[in-house]
């Protein structure tokens, strides 16, 4: 029988292992995960989880029931593609088809590293660890005015901290917003009642305090740092699995690796986008969600002699901070078009970007029905006429 050996206990992985089930996989289905936890949801972390409103976030899967064996509190450490085998901390595992699915690591701040009271933001343990951070209602500084930042400065707003973000660059969301479109952001920061303070570079963490680099102190009693992700595949050099820039595994356009047999999925992989005519690196959860199944098709088919479906997404994402819901589709670094929908300074607008007269991207802001819309439309490719995107109270359709 085949042996199915998923690397990666996180969203991407545990999907693989239900996709393959769910299309009808008869063989063994082994997922291996670092963490000692019941595999569990990222996104709770920084918002319910955090705030103790909810317990936990494992994921709702019956594994035993499904026929799904979990290994967990066991690292992956390389792969020998020839043999087939997965070393791991537990010995070497055989596999016919692998997947990589080991997620991303967060970046640290250099020398940060093992000084107490300097946080990250990514696993269980890690919010375990910030929640009595928050009910001591310290000063907290964060660095990163990114997603993490965001959505962490909005739960230690609300469980009553004095909350200081410090960003490097002249607005939040820099690395993934135009400026016109990041900077409405700025003023959430401070509706909120935290301090948000730009061109902020951080020279050193002291005890009680923050120094940036001109010399000003920002006291801190705890310090969380967002300033990004890597894929987590350190543990693949010497392995022959191409890997790009930036750590990625380098998945073509079915979520293959250029190893025979090992699929790469989620964070930890990039792939080929028809519809964007580029590669994309997505650190979302719907890419968690999407490629799975991708994946799984992939393996099953190879069983049945059929070609693998193409993966070929609208990312999609959203993100909950300072009380509004911020959800984004698609992909707008090729437009050529912004057009807004609603006024950015007040409670509910829509960025739409074009490329000539079809929808490539859309930013909604309290504005759920417009994603919606907005990325059936995206899916579609349907030619608009843009002057009729711009009245907020108009559907977004094509005519
Ligand atoms: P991961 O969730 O990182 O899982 C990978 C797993 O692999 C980890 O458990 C890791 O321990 C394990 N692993 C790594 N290396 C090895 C190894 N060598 N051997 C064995 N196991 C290994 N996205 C949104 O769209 N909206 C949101 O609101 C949102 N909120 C988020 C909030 C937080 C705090 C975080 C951290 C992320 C958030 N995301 C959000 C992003 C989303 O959670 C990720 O895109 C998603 O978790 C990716 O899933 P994954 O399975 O690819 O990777």
């Amino acid at each position: 029988r085949r042996r199915v050996v998923v690397v990666g206990a996180g969203m991407a992985g545990v999907q693989t292992a239900v996709a393959l089930r769910e299309q009808g996989f008869t063989g063994t289905v082994t997922v291996i995960g670092a963490e000692p936890h019941q595999p569990y949801d990222r996104p709770p972390l920084s918002k319910a989880v955090l705030l103790g409103t909810a317990e936990g976030s494992a994921f709702d899967v019956d594994f035993e029931a499904l026929g799904i064996e979990l290994r967990l509190g066991c690292e992956a450490l390389g792969v020998r593609p020839g043999a087939r085998l997965l070393d791991t901390s537990a010995g070497p595992v055989p596999y016919d088809a692998l997947v990589l699915a080991t997620g991303a690591e967060p970046v640290r701040l250099p020398g940060t590293e093992g000084v107490p009271g300097v946080h990250l933001l990514r696993t269980l343990d890690d919010a375990e660890q910030l929640r009595p951070v928050l009910a001591r209602q310290h000063d907290i500084v964060v660095v990163g005015a990114g997603w993490i930042g965001a959505e962490f400065a909005t739960a230690a707003r609300e469980a009553g901290c004095a909350v200081t973000v410090v960003e490097a660059a002249d607005r939040p969301l820099a690395g993934a917003l135009p400026a016109e479109v990041a900077a409405p952001m700025a003023g959430w920061y401070a509706d909120a009642g935290a301090v948000l303070r730009t061109h902020a570079r951080v020279a050193r963490v002291e005890p009680g305090a923050v120094v940036l680099d001109d010399g000003t102190r920002v006291p801190a009693g705890a310090v969380v740092v967002g300033i990004g992700a890597r894929p987590a595949t350190a543990w693949l050099a010497g392995s022959g699995i191409a890997l790009g820039a930036h750590g990625e595994v380098l998945a073509d356009e079915q979520l293959r690796t250029s190893v025979p047999d090992v699929h790469a999925v989620g964070d930890c992989a990039s792939f080929p986008s028809r519809r964007y005519g580029e590669r994309l690196l997505v650190h979302h959860w719907d890419n968690a969600l999407q490629g799975p199944r991708t994946v799984a098709a992939g393996i099953v088919g190879a069983e049945a002699g059929e070609e693998p479906p193409v993966y070929d997404p609208v990312p999609y994402f959203w993100s909950e901070q300072f009380g509004r819901f911020v959800q984004y589709a698609g992909h707008h670094t090729a437009a050529d078009t912004t057009l807004w929908r609603g006024d950015p300074s007040g409670p509910a607008w829509t960025v739409c970007w074009l490329r000539g007269d079809r929808l490539v991207a859309l930013l909604a802001v309290g504005r759920p029905r417009d994603l919606a819309q907005g990325k059936r439309l995206i899916d579609a490719g349907t030619p608009l006429d843009p002057g009729l995107l711009t009245d907020p109270a108009r559907p977004l359709k094509a005519a």
